[in-house]
């Protein structure tokens, strides 16, 4: 392979918009590029995003080393904030969107907390269900987040059925429930807690799903890799998250890199 052969490795999710890349984003996104990164979902987490990003998208794309592509949504982390006003907002935005926003996201449940309020959860539930119809609707894919919510959330999309269903962000569900999501057509979303010896069943599960199943992510600037804990996460490292799935699965880097890859083009249609 030649030295300067473009690496096809798409980051399908990173918030790059975050404060934390401030500082040094354009660094970051050259590191990225050097490191084999083509492409870059970033998702937006609350409505105050939608329009900077919207607009950073206009940037012609020969002025990024990184194609950069987003969905919009309300993530459940930050459910005290969002206004139900919001989805109609949403709505009309996709209505009009640019070929650059290519899912809806980052939605999903979050229960992780066990003393969550029922009052909360089904503020989460109504506001998962909202952005799962505007999927429909659409005809777009959804990034989920999902964490000790997976059986409600399968309840969600087997009722829905979204046709280009979408990805289970960083997922580490059982084997049973990521059969459940493929059933629907989803795609699993493994990044840096792959690199971790102790994730056994995660890794067994990036070992053994059909490759046509998964796509790569960093969660930049979280879930730091093994061996980086502590540090800001970026993009360029979705690329040890590749090296890492390659060795588990026996299979070549370029070959974990261009399916991968595949895997998220074909779903976002880019
Ligand atoms: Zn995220």
């Amino acid at each position: 392979m030649q030295a300067n052969v473009q690496l096809p490795l798409f980051d399908s999710h990173c918030h790059l918009n975050f404060s934390d890349f401030d500082g040094d984003r354009a660094q970051v996104l050259n590191r990225a590029k050097k490191s084999g990164i083509s492409h870059i979902c970033i998702p937006a987490t609350k409505q105050q995003e939608w329009l900077p990003l919207i607009h950073e998208s206009e940037v012609p794309s020969k002025e990024n080393p990184v194609d950069i592509v987003m969905a919009l949504g309300l993530h459940p982390w930050f459910i005290s904030e969002h206004k139900p006003e919001y989805l109609e907002v949403l709505d009309k935005l996709l209505e009009q969107r640019s070929a650059r926003v290519v899912a809806i996201g980052e939605t999903g449940l979050d229960f992780f907390d066990h003393n969550t309020a029922a009052q909360v959860r089904d503020k989460q539930l109504a506001l998962f269900t909202g952005h799962v119809e505007l999927a429909c609707l659409h005809k777009m894919p959804l990034i989920i987040h999902s964490r000790k919510s997976h059986d409600d959330i399968l309840q969600v999309l087997r009722r829905w059925k979204p046709e280009r269903a979408g990805i289970i962000h960083a997922f580490s569900g059982s084997e049973q429930q990521a059969m459940e999501y493929l059933k629907l057509d989803f795609k699993l979303g493994f990044g840096g807690g792959i690199t971790y010896p102790r994730a056994s069943k995660t890794r067994h599960l990036a070992a053994t799903l059909p490759i046509n199943s998964i796509v790569l992510e960093t969660d930049a600037p979280d879930m730091p890799l093994n061996g980086y804990q502590g540090q800001r996460n970026e993009p360029g490292r979705v690329k040890l998250v590749a090296e890492c799935l390659a060795e588990l699965r026996g299979i070549s880097f370029m070959e974990v890199a261009q399916a991968t890859s595949h895997n998220c083009r074909s779903l976002f249609r880019i």
